[in-house]
């Protein structure tokens, strides 16, 4: 039950902390950015996948692994008050999809390229480019073994920076090889760690014999020089994973891909294998990642589903938006194409529907609504007008009515220039207008 107690009349409520409103005009940016990769997926033929918000929160903990800065202090977790089921905003979507691709049997057909937007959920201390809702777009590919969708999933990474406008994305690889291969780097990861103990943070010294690969992931600078001579995991790789990531950097150099090799990329995850890899930028600060991913090729299999796998990423939608605008190439603003200027009440019927057939030509429009009992003066309308920005005011003065007829007046020009057209001719004016913009 909610308690009544906490919950004052007429108090002011706010949103929750690290969870932020998306107002106009940003969310304009938002639509142009959702619009943008929509394309692109469609481009590739990717294949939109929507789940749901809350899973099993057994979900997490088994694919993204126990000893995680997600699992065990980022995710909100709460018991369902009906049948005491544990429950989890979803921190993240990979493993979601791939519950639904195990439970709909979605590669008895063989393999499959999807993609996903939305809004993911880590309780973090908020500050620029790090919030507790946060919005991610990812793309997943199930069911093919070979490094070639690998470079695939990179390639459309790098088309939607194309399409977006983004410059100053680097992109940097790495391999975390095979588990028998982790085996043995971890060992010598150990022995390291534990010659250099005085070195560790305390988050390190946890996770030294839990997770040692997690302390290469560190965002602690005291700790750089201890982890930058840690062991490679590139030198614990065997043939077969070095050929794997050979195929991979083949394809990218014949497709002028850029990369380098960041021997310390390991992911915040455990479910990855194989390759991994960031886009980074040097312009947001320390929260400078704006999208992460790479293979995991045994999460099907730890998800219940047959032996299967995969690959895919996520990028941060807040922290490519603030990208843009920091580069200043961002999506244009939203503007209506006519502002409807009704001086009278008496015009509305013949004034909406003239309106609803230009929009049924694909004209923008801004009907003027009364803030209160009359229609507001001309002078307050065109101010709303000029508000607007947009490029005509239709105004349906009584006397043109009366005629069948409408003034358009331009709003940005300058002159002010203004004819009288009868409605019927509106059509005609109405494709004029979409050639102009
Ligand atoms: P970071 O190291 O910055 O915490 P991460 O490794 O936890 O990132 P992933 O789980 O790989 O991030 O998520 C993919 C992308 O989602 C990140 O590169 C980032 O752009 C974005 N992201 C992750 N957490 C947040 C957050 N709390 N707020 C905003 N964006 C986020
Ligand atoms: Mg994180």
């Amino acid at each position: 039950m909610v308690e009544k107690s906490r919950v004052q009349r007429n108090e002011r409520l706010t949103a929750v902390k690290g969870m932020n409103d998306i107002l106009a005009p940003d969310s304009a940016n938002w639509e142009w950015l959702e619009d943008k990769v929509r394309t692109v997926m469609a481009r590739y033929a990717y294949r939109n996948i929507r789940t749901p918000i809350v899973e099993p929160t057994a979900l997490f903990v088994r694919s993204l692994g126990e000893v995680t800065d997600i699992v065990e202090k980022e995710m909100y977790s709460f018991e369902d008050r009906l049948n005491g089921e544990a429950l989890t905003l979803r921190p993240e979507c990979t493993a979601g999809v791939v519950r639904a691709v195990v439970e709909h049997s979605m590669l008895y057909e063989g393999g499959k390229r999807l993609y996903y937007m939305g809004p993911m959920f880590r309780h973090e201390r908020p500050q620029r480019g790090r919030y507790r809702q946060f919005h991610q777009v990812g793309a997943e590919v199930l069911g093919f073994p070979g490094a070639e969708v690998d470079a695939e999933i990179i390639l459309l990474a790098g088309a939607l920076w194309r399409e977006l406008g983004l410059d100053d994305v680097r992109l940097e690889l790495n391999s975390l090889g095979q588990p028998v291969e982790r085996l043995a780097h971890r060992k010598a990861l150990i022995s390291h760690f534990e010659l250099n103990e005085q070195l560790l943070d305390s988050d390190a010294r946890r996770r030294l014999h839990s997770n040692p690969l997690r302390i290469l992931d560190t965002k602690n600078p005291a700790m750089t020089a201890v982890v930058e001579s840690a062991p490679r995991l590139m030198d614990f790789l065997g043939e077969a994973s070095l050929a794997h990531f050979r195929s991979l950097t083949a394809i990218l150099d014949a497709n002028d891909i850029a990369f380098t090799v960041n021997p310390r990329l390991v992911r915040g995850m455990d479910y990855y294998n194989l390759t991994v890899f960031e886009f980074v930028t040097d312009r947001l600060g320390s929260q400078g990642t704006i999208c992460g991913g790479g293979r995991y090729d045994y999460l099907v299999e730890q998800i219940g589903g047959k032996p299967a796998p995969a690959v895919g990423w996520a990028l941060g939608v807040e922290r490519v938006l603030e990208l843009l605008l920091e580069q200043g190439h961002g999506p244009r603003p939203l503007v209506p194409d006519v502002y409807a200027v009704i001086p009278d009440r008496d015009s509305l019927p013949f004034a909406l529907k003239t309106l609803q057939a230009l929009r049924a030509l694909g004209v923008s429009v801004q009907m003027h609504a009364a803030s209160g009992e009359g229609m507001g003066s001309m002078k307050a309308q065109f101010k709303k007008a000029d508000a607007s920005a947009a490029q005509f005011a239709l105004v349906f003065g009584v006397e043109e009515v009366s005629r069948g007829e409408v003034i358009v007046k331009s709003l940005r020009d300058g002159r002010g220039e203004q004819t009288t057209r009868p409605v019927s001719e509106l059509s005609a004016w109405a494709q004029t207008l979409q050639s102009n913009s």
